[in-house]
């Protein structure tokens, strides 16, 4: 087959090579360093004030999980013996009116919502509830049970949220809708979450990630090693610290990267996840689409158009799923949004679009896992868990694949040390572990 030249100029510009791989692994490395120290880095390096949890938290819990694409309220029960289990779970779409209004239109939303779940539990209806609230946005914490958003990513930018602690907000709005009996006894972040999800039943599990709207990922680290931290809040022997790892900034940008940085409601923030997530591979791959159907090598004989937000990541998966001989779904879903009459050649092509554009997000995401791990074992001497939750990583086809044998080439047979596990619904079970563990303090 004849490729044109423009396919293999795109090609090469989303390829990262293997030696492209281990220059984001030393500058991961030296930003994590630097964020650890306090120094200026594009990783916050945030410590989470708490560890990964023993193994024996108990009792029944509300957990929040906030911080995306939907809000869900869940109900969850630690037996104290590594099993937890959701009793019960809501899921709340986000309006768009909340998260670009104000911040007690915000949280006024969340408590309507844990009201209208109505947590069930009637041999103790009277007693206090202990919450934990899931949080997916940078914050500085100073214990487990506070956290001021330090500033919104995914979109957000409700107003009067950034500098408050989001617990007091949270109580705040408790107390407002007369539910004052809830407690609000931990914050964590969803990759925390994850984690904590995981090491209830599995020790070696140190790493937590996120791979949804947006991305993220957290690891335990030696407290000795948090030098910002002042000298009395070091007591911990180890510390969960939260990387915010979608803003590392020290990566091979190309023209399209800029592009859809420029456009967004935080430009030269977030630019793994721009990069990366959920949020943000649909609208790379309509950019391509849309400089190809202006140069005329793309869907020439159709008159359709994908307008910025049109093209979402979810069509990708349903592109890169299809194997069928003549890519009748991709077919069905161009006719469905009026781009009619596509060549099998043009679909084929929109195909491999897709494949670059997500084998990048999954080579930076490999690349990054490999940074977190090696930074706590850098000879990867012994086995490691990577949690892992969210629907791009559940639901995009090839993703986890394509991470696992970037990993192997990284590091060979030594690969096998890191053992990357879905956590389904991490973020949510596991904050309550969290609070579990936070009660346990009282
Ligand atoms: P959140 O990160 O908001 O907690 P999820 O982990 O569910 O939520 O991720 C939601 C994101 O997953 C959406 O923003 C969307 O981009 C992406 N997504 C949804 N469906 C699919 C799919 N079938 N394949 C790949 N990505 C998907
Ligand atoms: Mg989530």
């Amino acid at each position: 087959m004849n490729k044109h030249p423009f396919e293999s100029r795109l090609k090469k510009s989303f390829t990262i090579s293997l030696d492209e791989i281990h220059k984001i692994i030393v500058n991961f490395h030296d930003e994590m360093q630097r964020g650890l120290e306090g120094k200026e880095s594009s990783l916050k390096m945030l410590p989470a004030f708490v560890d990964t949890p023993g193994g024996d938290e108990e009792g029944r819990f509300i957990a929040l999980d906030f911080g995306g694409t939907n809000f869900r309220v869940l109900q969850v029960a630690l037996d104290g013996h590594g099993s937890a289990r959701i009793e019960r779970t809501k899921k709340y779409v986000i309006p768009k009116a909340v998260m670009h209004g104000t911040g007690t239109q915000l949280f006024n939303f969340i408590a309507q919502s844990i009201r209208n779940f109505s947590f069930i539990d009637r041999s103790e209806s009277a007693k206090k509830k202990d919450l934990g609230f899931t949080f997916s946005f940078p914050m500085k914490q100073t214990n487990i049970a506070n956290g001021i958003l330090i500033n919104w990513t995914k979109g957000f930018s409700a107003t009067g949220v950034i500098g408050k602690n989001v617990v007091t907000l949270l109580r705040d709005s408790l107390k407002r809708s007369g539910m004052s009996r809830i407690n609000v006894v931990a914050l964590a972040n969803d990759t925390v979450g994850t984690m904590a999800a995981r090491s209830y039943k599995d020790p070696l599990c140190d790493v937590g990630v996120i791979f949804g709207t947006g991305t993220n990922a957290c690891y335990r680290e030696a407290i000795a090693n948090i030098t910002k931290l002042p000298r009395a809040a070091r007591s911990r022997k180890n510390m969960v610290i939260n990387i915010e790892w979608g803003n590392f900034n020290r990566l091979p940008f190309i023209p399209y990267d800029e592009l859809l940085d420029r456009a967004t409601n935080n430009p030269g923030k977030q630019r793994m996840e721009k990069m990366i997530s959920g949020m943000y591979l649909g609208e790379i791959v309509r950019l391509i689409l849309t400089d190809l159907i202006r140069e005329k090598h793309i869907f020439a004989r159709s008159k359709g158009k994908f307008a910025k937000g049109d093209f979402k990541t979810y069509h990708m998966s349903l592109i890169e799923a299809d194997n069928s001989k003549n890519l009748s779904d991709i077919k069905e879903y161009l006719d469905g949004v009026g781009m009619l009459k596509t060549s099998l050649e043009e679909r084929r092509l929109l195909k491999k679009i897709c494949a670059l554009v997500s084998q990048r997000a999954a080579r930076i995401s490999a690349a990054a896992i490999s940074a977190v791990v090696t930074r706590m074992d850098p000879n990867l001497s012994s086995n490691h868990t990577v949690a892992v939750d969210g629907t791009l990583y559940e639901k995009y086809p090839r993703f986890r694949r394509t991470i696992m044998s970037a990993l192997k080439e990284i590091h060979g047979r030594r690969s096998a040390r890191i053992k990357v596990v879905r956590a389904k619904d991490g973020s949510g079970l596991g904050v309550a572990i969290v609070a579990a563990a936070a009660a346990a303090q009282h």
